[in-house]
């Protein structure tokens, strides 16, 4: 890591020639800034399993079906670059819109079924605008691993699918989930929870963890593990349940009756008018 900190690239030039010296391995996180512990835990593991880290931090507009919801996304680039550099990333990619999608861009990457379930159903268009992102960074940064969180496991599936259909270069390493001390999943939305509502926002972990337990001691009926959070999400007022799902962890399909594992516990819940994720995987039995 060079002492003064990374090196920020803002267009494809820069970064190619930021890129053209260093060494490998290269470990690649991709961000929409706000960076918090979690992603500082996918920065740490590419830090201690890499010659160069680069991180890129982009607010990708193609993956917000709401204009309201991309406008509120915080944005302060100076505090992120402070955390990269306690982090030791080496290159930041930080390009505007046009360097990601030039002018006329037209092409897009559609992961198929598994991108219109669950985060896809509810917020149409998203996981095209994921794959096409991601796609385009891996590409201009031709990593050998990329390092992707769990907590967006609907992400991890689709970002593990695209690399491995369109042979995209290096490896996917998934990434355990950071929590805060309560078990809510760190997010950069939880800035936007009122206390009331931050502290209602424990019951998604807790409906998981019902799941888990219920999964543990035996039992493996996708519609049971389904109520199971229903009902630990209907004592929190607060919380509106967008979807629960007990699918397979490939396909994303829904399980029907009795399954031993492995299957991918996930769900959306609205708290204080924040939509929240988080999801669990259940081991096969
Ligand atoms: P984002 O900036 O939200 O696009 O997230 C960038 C990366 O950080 C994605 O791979 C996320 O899955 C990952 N990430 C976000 N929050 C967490 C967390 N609490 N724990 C682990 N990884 C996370």
């Amino acid at each position: 890591m060079p002492e003064d900190g990374p090196v920020v690239a803002r267009t494809r030039e820069e970064l190619r020639a930021a890129l053209a010296s260093t060494g490998r391995p290269r470990g690649f996180v991709a961000t929409m800034g706000a960076l918090h512990e979690g992603h500082v835990s996918l920065l740490r593991r590419a830090r201690a399993e890499s010659a160069t880290v680069v991180a890129s931090i982009f607010v990708n507009p193609r993956q917000f079906d709401r204009a309201d919801d991309l406008a509120a996304y915080p944005r302060d680039l100076g505090s992120d670059l402070d955390v990269c550099a306690a982090a030791g990333v080496d290159v930041v990619f930080a390009p505007a819109g046009e360097e990601v999608y030039p002018p006329g861009s037209a092409t897009t990457v559609d992961p198929g079924p598994i991108g219109r379930v669950l985060e896809g159903a509810s917020r149409p268009g998203h996981f095209v605008g994921v794959a096409t992102v991601v796609t385009i960074l891996i590409d201009l940064v031709a990593p050998d691993r990329s390092y992707f969180g769990e907590k967006d496991g609907q992400q991890l599936v689709v970002v593990r699918r695209i690399a491995r259909d369109l042979a995209l270069p290096g490896a996917i390493v998934g990434c355990p989930t950071v929590r805060e001390p309560d078990g809510l999943a760190m997010s950069s939305r939880n800035e936007r929870l009122a206390p009331a509502d931050r502290e209602a926002a424990a019951v998604l972990r807790r409906a998981l963890l019902a799941v888990r337990d219920a999964h543990a001691g035996g039992v493996t009926d996708a519609g049971r593990l389904r109520t199971t959070m229903l009902e630990v999400l209907a004592r929190e007022p607060r919380a509106h349940v967008d979807y629960v799902s007990v699918a397979d962890p490939e396909t994303l399909v829904e399980a029907e009756g009795s399954r031993a594992g492995p299957l991918l516990v996930s769900l959306a819940v609205e708290v204080g008018g924040v939509r929240l994720i988080d999801c669990e995987a259940l081991p096969a039995g």
